[in-house]
This record gives C-alpha cells, sequence and structure tokens, in this order.
C-alpha cells in the first residue's frame, strides 16, 4: 500500500513516484503542500496547460525553423 499525496495545484491524488516536491522528513511525516504532478500533461491544473501550450508553441517555431 503506497500512501497517496495530492498536488498542490490541480488537487489529484498520486503516488509519491509521480510527484514532485514532496518534503519527505525524518520524522515520517511527509509534507505534499508544495507537491505537483511530475508529468505536466497529467496534471490538471491551469499552469500546467499553459506550459504545456508554451512547450507546443516553441517545438512548432522550432520546426518551422528546420523547414526554411
Ligand atoms: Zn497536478
Amino acid at each position: 500500500m503506497s500512501r497517496l499525496f495530492t498536488c498542490s495545484r490541480c488537487g489529484c491524488q498520486r503516488t509519491a513516484a509521480d510527484l514532485n516536491g514532496i518534503n519527505l522528513t525524518a520524522t515520517g511525516w511527509n509534507d505534499d503542500s508544495a507537491a505537483y504532478c511530475k508529468r505536466l500533461a497529467e496534471c490538471k491544473s491551469a499552469e500546467a496547460d499553459e506550459t504545456l501550450d508554451w512547450l507546443l508553441d516553441a517545438l512548432d517555431a522550432d520546426d518551422a525553423e528546420d523547414a526554411a
């Protein structure tokens, strides 16, 4: 049984393996207040959507350069 943590951006629950930013403490209490989805495509937050849009735009620009 792996514990689930909550993404602070989109609020979905994931295992520690799928999240970044979890503060693993020596007390065994893991702080997920700053956790966020490791894979942006799976994060449902508006911030992740904006970042993905930006990345796709950047990729399109690269393709245009190659074609020119
Ligand atoms: Zn998320």
